[in-house]
């Protein structure tokens, strides 16, 4: 599974959250490409408050930290599910109700592995 992440052409760092200009090196040259979607999960929090309508109906709401393969840690969704610190996990990205690119960590089965 891969998301499309910005990546800087001159010293390979995938740059989240995104930005314009490379975080590592302060290149401008970046480039969208597929980032393999896979890592560790390293925390993860149960929301019990938020000011936003669409999380008050689905409180409480569990978010994460993942770290991907090549080191980039990125903040997640876990809505509903359960899963503790090291699970491996898959990350998928889809468009919340304000247009934005949000993420979603699941549990990595193994027979897909
Ligand atoms: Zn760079």
């Amino acid at each position: 599974m891969t998301i499309k992440l910005p990546v800087c052409t001159c010293c390979g760092k995938t740059q989240y959250p995104v930005r314009e200009i490379c975080g590592e090196c302060l290149s401008d040259d970046l480039k969208w490409m597929d980032i393999r979607a896979e890592g560790e999960l390293l925390a993860s929090v149960p929301l019990y408050h938020s000011l936003d309508e669409f999380f008050q109906d689905r409180l409480p709401w569990t978010i994460g930290s993942v770290r991907l393969e090549d080191g980039t840690v990125m903040m997640v969704n876990l809505g509903g599910e359960d899963m503790e610190s090291g699970t491996e996990v898959s990350l998928s990205a889809e468009q919340d109700h304000k247009g934005r690119s949000v993420y979603w960590a699941h549990r990595k089965e193994e027979e897909n592995d």
